[in-house]
């Protein structure tokens, strides 16, 4: 296991376009690009991400991996397995948006309040070169699109459409998180 460095913004390996991975990299299970990708699982898993793009870890590589199961930044979403995707693409995005507040390790500290789509179709190929495609709704389709945009350069702050807006976690908590009520 190796924990990778993680890009920050400003560093423009975030801005570029990622590169399509060629399937027959993807090679036998201790491949250089499988290392990676367990790599890239440790990585998220050690920064309590529920998400990681490829660039995000310095690699110019399309390639996301997904994982969230009880983080205390999202509480009360449904759980997403452990998830690999090479060459995601989205479409047929839902008639509807929702806002909700992200983050993101490369943009340490920050949240900030995003419009998404409900629903989105995702097609890809898993760590094994073979096909996905499913209709993902809910948090899966936020964490999806947040994801898929690290590929193409984009980060959320890009996404929201009203920068009043954004927080440092700590103010986020104290001013915008609906506090329990003391009994
Ligand atoms: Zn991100």
């Amino acid at each position: 296991m190796a924990l990778l460095k993680v890009a920050k913004l400003g560093n423009p390996i975030l801005r570029q376009v990622a590169k399509q991975v060629n399937l027959k990299e993807l090679g036998g299970q201790h491949g250089e690009l499988q290392c990676f990708i367990d790599d890239m699982i440790d990585t998220m898993r050690e920064e309590d991400g529920v998400g990681l793009a490829a660039p995000q870890v310095n690699r110019s590589l399309q390639i996301v991996v997904l994982e969230y199961e009880n983080n205390e930044r999202y509480p009360g979403e449904l759980s997403i397995p452990v998830t690999v995707l090479v060459n995601p693409v989205l479409s047929d995005f839902g008639l509807e948006k929702v806002l909700g507040w992200e983050s993101c390790l490369s943009l340490a500290d920050f949240r900030g309040l995003v419009p998404r789509y409900t629903s989105v179709t995702l097609k890809a190929y898993n760590r094994n070169g073979d096909k996905v495609e499913k209709r993902a709704t809910g948090f899966e389709a936020v964490v999806l699109q947040h994801e898929i945009d690290h590929l193409h350069g984009k980060v959320f702050l890009d996404r929201m459409e009203d920068l009043t807006q954004l927080a440092y976690q700590e103010e986020f908590e104290e001013f915008w998180l609906k506090k329990k009520p003391v009994l």
